[in-house]
């Protein structure tokens, strides 16, 4: 399996060389050169599968630079009873009749980002052992994406973590599942300033060539394509566990911010897995809505980006989108990048509302929309316990709002559950007056020591101090 650029750099790559890729050279993101197929005999085969061995047969389809048996036990390794603290891994629980949720968020840190970031931490640690190499990964964080990250790569050798969070703007649950890490190759950067002031410290330093190749630097961003791919494999176990047979059609909600979950919703839909409706649910931050419903995709300034309820959906543009545009316009490359790098990049939109390609966003792809706010939000946790006496989180709430929307009593509604409900405990407190459960290993995380350094939002001081850091592991 080779990998393309959506913006049709002639380069074709292989998984292990783009593992630590974000954008392609020209700027686009790689997708696979073609979706492999899965026929009637093979979801037979993957029905009975435990969640590791359906994860190394997907992603056997996607990987044929790792030795089969090598890729079989990094699947073991990384989704195990111990790590996600249940036997099936993603386990679906029904919350009213056609309506399930599938738990995505039962990894170290209660959030779906596990679900990948520990496959890459462990794809990660053995090619850099394979080519005797070493890595340090910067990233920026609000919340869940680095906290993953940081429980993915903690103690793995040849690999170190520079996160950046604005200083004192996490909740505390999150800072404490952060900076509690003790472990030597993680680095906490409480920056001073907003999470907007850590991505521009990233991006300075990515555009530093020089600087990345002398020390290292990569990233683990939601454009990663290793990240994608391994989401793909819970969209198959949701489906396995609501259908009796191969025949029967599933629908999927979709928390949605960068379009990364929903993008390796698409991808098992490409690949046949028989997903009737993909619906995306966005929150005030209405960008991948508003381009459903009417083919109009808008980048929102700063001042248009809300701080919501449902925090970790705050964007202002979906970094994965490129991926199913490239797809929607018939993979056309150049047209893609006159759409992201052209049209995009000059005038802030592109508009396919008259192009008849944006007709197959829904016909071809199955994809639905809708947004759902604060309120929604509230009226939602509450109803759900209400009705099912079940805690669902605010990001969860905007999937089952939408879902319900979009809900046909013949077709079965998987909505992804993307948080437990403990990391957003004041939105529960305002939604019903009452205390999160609360797993029993986090009992008190927020009185633990915690392992930070505070810098100012400048990235020539950024820079200097992971190189210091760097340089004296060199020795
Ligand atoms: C990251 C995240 C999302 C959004 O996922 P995307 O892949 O960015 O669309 C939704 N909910 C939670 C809890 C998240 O951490």
């Amino acid at each position: 399996m080779y990998y393309i650029s959506t913006r049709g750099h002639p380069e074709r790559r292989k998984l292990c060389e783009i593992l630590l890729e974000g954008l392609a050279p020209d700027g686009g993101l790689y997708v696979p050169e073609t979706y492999p197929l899965v026929d009637d005999a093979m979801l037979d085969r993957w029905r009975g599968l435990s969640y590791p061995d359906l994860a190394f047969e997907i992603l056997s389809l996607y990987i044929d630079d790792i030795p089969p048996a090598d890729l079989k036990a990094i699947c073991a390794s990384t989704y195990t009873p111990e790590v996600f603290r249940t036997d099936r891994i993603v386990p679906v629980r029904a919350l009213e009749t056609g309506l399930h949720v599938a738990e995505l968020s039962n990894g170290p840190t209660l959030a779906f980002k596990d679900m990948a970031m520990q496959l890459l931490g462990n794809l990660l640690e053995y090619e850099l052992a394979r080519q005797g190499e070493e890595l340090n990964i910067l990233g920026a964080t609000s919340g869940d994406t680095g906290s993953a990250a940081e429980h993915a790569m903690r103690g793995k050798t040849g690999i170190r973590v520079f996160m950046m969070s604005p200083h004192g703007r996490m909740s505390a649950f999150q800072q404490a599942q952060m900076f509690s890490l003790q472990d030597e190759n993680i680095h906490n950067l409480a920056i001073e300033g907003v999470f907007d002031d850590c991505q521009d410290i990233v991006k300075a330093v990515s555009g530093d060539a020089d600087f990345k190749r002398r020390h290292r630097i990569g990233t683990v961003n939601s454009i990663n394509w290793a990240r994608l791919v391994a989401q793909v494999v819970y969209y198959f176990s949701a489906f396995f566990q609501v259908t009796e047979e191969n025949s029967s059609k599933v629908d999927f909600a979709v928390p949605s911010g960068n379009f990364g979950n929903v993008c390796a919703g698409h991808v098992a839909r490409m690949m046949g897995l028989p997903i009737s409706r993909l619906i995306v649910a966005t929150n005030e931050n209405d960008v991948l809505d508003e381009f459903f419903r009417t083919g109009l995709y808008r980048v929102r300034g700063r001042a248009d980006t809300h701080e919501t309820s449902s925090p970790s959906m705050d964007i202002s543009k979906a970094s994965n989108f490129e991926r199913f545009v490239f797809d929607m316009i018939g993979r056309d490359a150049g047209r893609t990048s006159s759409l992201f790098d052209g049209q995009l990049r000059e005038q802030g939109f592109f508009n396919l509302s008259s192009d008849p390609a944006f007709a197959n966003a829904a016909d071809r792809f199955g994809f639905r929309s809708g947004k759902s706010t604060h309120a929604d939000r509230l009226e939602t946790i509450r109803d759900t316990w209400q009705r099912s006496s079940t805690l669902i989180d605010p990001h969860t709430a905007d999937g089952v709002k939408v879902a319900r929307k979009h809900s046909v009593p013949e077709t079965p509604m998987l909505v992804l559950e993307t948080a437990l409900p403990v990391k957003f405990a004041g939105t529960i407190r305002e939604a019903l007056d009452r205390e999160p459960d609360r797993p029993r290993q986090f009992d008190g995380i927020e009185d633990l020591p915690k392992r930070f350094k505070v810098l100012p939002a400048d990235a020539q001081t950024v820079t200097s101090y992971i190189a210091e850091i760097v340089q004296r592991a060199a020795g």
